[in-house]
């Protein structure tokens, strides 16, 4: 859906849309949509000067991305509000305009006339994922020896071969010095 600054100089532009999985590409593999996009909002302009578009609305949808550590599917489910500004790329400022007061709101850019609800919902949805993101708080990853999933099950290789030949090496340096 293509939110045209033309039509939001007539009026408020309203949206009430279900995207099927799929629908909006996330661009990573391990970012995948797992239910329908519920969206419920509305655009509008609030500076016709400088033609910034305010997005608010909510969204629910469920997320799946891969453990950071164990690589397992890991669900995500959202149910978010979003107030969102989008100011057109110029490429030059323009004198005197005082900033958009951004308080606890982002102010993206947008380039041509307007934007694609299906970016703003990408862009919102990739934001709030966690940066992190693990099945859970505890995962213990993979074995780096056998890739052993250790959730599941414990494997015998060395749990921390880093730490033990970290430790001989500070032996032999401790004889040295001695
Ligand atoms: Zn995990
Ligand atoms: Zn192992």
């Amino acid at each position: 859906m293509f939110l045209s600054v033309k039509e939001l100089e007539v009026r408020k532009a309203r949206f009430l849309k279900d995207f099927p999985a799929g629908e909006i590409d996330f661009l990573e593999a391990s970012i995948r949509q797992v239910s329908p996009l519920h969206v419920d909002g509305e655009a509008e302009l609030i500076s016709e000067t400088l033609a910034d578009i305010r997005i608010q609305g909510k969204l629910a949808v469920e997320m799946e991305c891969n453990c950071d550590r164990c690589l397992e599917p890991t669900r995500y489910p959202m149910d978010s509000q979003f107030d969102l500004f989008y100011r057109p790329m110029t490429g030059e400022d323009v004198p005197g305009e005082v900033r958009l007061d951004a308080g606890d709101t982002e102010t993206s850019f947008y380039t041509g006339g307007g934007i694609e609800l299906e970016e703003v919902l990408r862009e919102h949805i990739l934001l709030t994922l966690p940066m992190q993101k693990l099945c859970r708080e505890d995962c213990k990853g993979i074995c780096p020896q056998c890739g052993q999933n250790q959730n599941v099950a414990l494997c015998s290789c060395d749990a921390r071969p880093g730490d033990d030949r970290w430790l001989a090496l500070r032996e032999v340096k401790l004889n040295l010095e001695n």
